[in-house]
């Protein structure tokens, strides 16, 4: 006797796949399939390129849960999407459906391997800087000494980058390029850091609206994830908005104490504070640390996700 699929209500095309299932006990059963978005930075987060050890079976349990239909990776990171691709392969990271990359600056989708920069992201951090684009920016600060560009392959279409002599007197430069971005009414924040290995300052010039929290939530949003089914891991001092500011976050054991601290200050002043978790070590005896701290979160908030890995374990 043939199936009959009696359908009460349209399939729709949401943010929760609708499954019918044609055979078997449930047949003509539509089932909600659960739509997860895991956001995570990657070095020191995923990437285990920290002075603590990785617990051995963290990234291979990582990998088997990628590969679940109801999971939706994405990274987010300070990597331009060449560094991206090359810690994919380093570090045997599967393949994301979205990257975050360039500080936050650009989002790609990626399908069939084809990585596509996402156009309405451009569209949405482009009124930051008044059209001026990163040559039209850069000719505001031409004149001051002491910041030096750096090479085309670090620039991005919404990131000027510079070098900066590390004894430069950081405030006073600092303060001139905010007074000259006020006077033509250009929202940016600049990110100052060090390049240890070079011996010498970084300074990024950004739109204002490309950040990682609010890249996150414009994925979310364009994406249909709801805010119980996504959840953001992170480690350090730049992952700080994402982890503090609402989403249901992580902040992996490895993390320095400095940023525990903050983070906690910032949850606490926020009302934030049930939507970060501190990952602490021993969820199926690893040490919380990077790809097992993502895990230990995920699980925290989404507690069906640790069915999925006992089954794999199996
Ligand atoms: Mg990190």
């Amino acid at each position: 006797m043939p199936t009959i699929l009696f359908l009460n209500a349209p399939l729709r095309k949401s943010r929760d796949a609708a499954v019918i299932l044609p055979n078997g006990p449930r047949a003509g059963a539509v089932v909600n399939r659960m739509n997860l978005l895991l956001c995570s930075d990657l070095d020191r987060t995923l990437i285990p390129n920290g002075p603590e050890p990785e617990s051995p079976r963290a990234r291979a349990l990582l990998r088997e849960l990628a590969r679940r239909p109801e999971i939706t990776l994405a990274y987010v990171s300070g990597r331009d999407r060449a560094l991206i691709e090359a810690a994919i392969r380093e570090w045997r990271l599967p393949v994301p459906a979205y990257a975050i990359g360039d500080v936050g600056t650009t989002i790609y989708e990626v399908r069939d391997g084809k990585w596509r920069p996402w156009s309405e992201w451009a569209r949405e951090i482009a009124p930051d800087w008044r059209g001026l684009g990163r040559d039209g920016l850069a000719a505001l600060f031409a004149d001051l000494d002491g910041l030096t560009p750096q090479p085309p392959e670090q620039q991005g279409v919404f990131k000027l980058s510079y070098h900066v002599p590390r004894a430069a007197a950081r405030g006073p430069l600092l303060a001139e390029v905010q007074r000259r971005l006020a006077a033509h009414r250009v929202r940016a924040s600049l990110i100052w850091s060090i390049d240890e290995a070079r011996d010498t300052g970084l300074l990024d010039v950004l739109p204002a609206g490309a950040t990682k929290l609010h890249a996150v939530r414009f994925l979310m949003a364009h994406r249909g994830f709801q805010e119980e089914h996504t959840v953001f891991a992170g480690d350090s001092g730049n992952d700080l908005p994402a982890l503090t500011g609402g989403l249901q976050a992580v902040l992996v054991a490895n993390a320095g104490e400095d940023v525990r601290q903050e983070a906690l200050r910032l949850v606490e002043a926020n009302g934030n504070l049930d939507r970060l978790y501190l990952a602490r070590g021993g969820f199926l005896g690893m040490n919380g640390c990077y790809a097992a701290g993502v895990l230990e979160g995920l699980v925290h908030f989404i507690p069906q996700v640790e069915c999925w890995l006992d089954a794999r374990r199996a």
